[in-house]
């Protein structure tokens, strides 16, 4: 049985990050999608509400579980008897900071090993961030997001909106 991680801000998830979600899933018996808090970076959503966007667009999905943590990702890899970690790779810029993490995190959990996942063509632009922007000025972020959660991430972020209620 092998149990995965897959860890990340996911402020919001994105369609991106579900395609990763589902691939992995299929490749491992258990999938945690983990939320990494991290107090040094200020997110737009709280803990709760990107965990709850995620189990709102994994209820289907039997062997994925949402969970956080606020420490290292391999403490909480050793704690919860993990046996990989899955990143997803858009392209060249991110492969920098996910080699060096893989290499950190072997270091300091010598059974932690990474399996990177290629993002699919179609997401390899697609971030939390770039999303959070469009939905800021009231762009629509249809393409980008699930339709599950689109209205909420819309309601919390647009700025424009709330402008025009005042
Ligand atoms: P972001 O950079 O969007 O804030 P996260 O920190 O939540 O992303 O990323 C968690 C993991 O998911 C990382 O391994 C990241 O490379 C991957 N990821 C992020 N966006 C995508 C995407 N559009 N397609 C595939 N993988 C992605």
């Amino acid at each position: 049985m092998k149990k995965a991680i897959y860890p990340g801000s996911f402020d919001p998830v994105t369609n991106g990050h579900l395609e990763i979600i589902k691939r992995a899933a299929v490749l491992f018996d258990q999938l945690v999608v983990l939320i990494s808090v991290n107090p040094n970076k200020t997110s737009s959503f709280t803990t709760d509400e990107r965990a709850g966007f995620l189990r709102k667009v994994c209820y289907d999905i039997p062997n994925v579980q949402i969970d956080s943590c606020t420490g290292l990702i391999v403490d909480y890899f050793k704690a919860n008897d993990c046996d990989i970690i899955v990143k997803g790779l858009r392209a060249m810029s991110d492969f920098e900071n996910e080699f060096q993490m893989a290499h950190v995190n072997k270091h300091l959990c010598p059974g932690a090993e990474t399996v990177f996942l290629c993002a699919d063509s179609q997401s390899t632009y697609l971030s939390s961030s770039m999303v959070r922007q469009i939905a800021s000025f009231g762009g629509d972020i249809s393409p980008f997001v699930p339709e599950a959660i689109k209205y909420d991430i819309m309601k919390r972020l647009d700025i424009t909106a709330k402008k025009e209620e005042r």
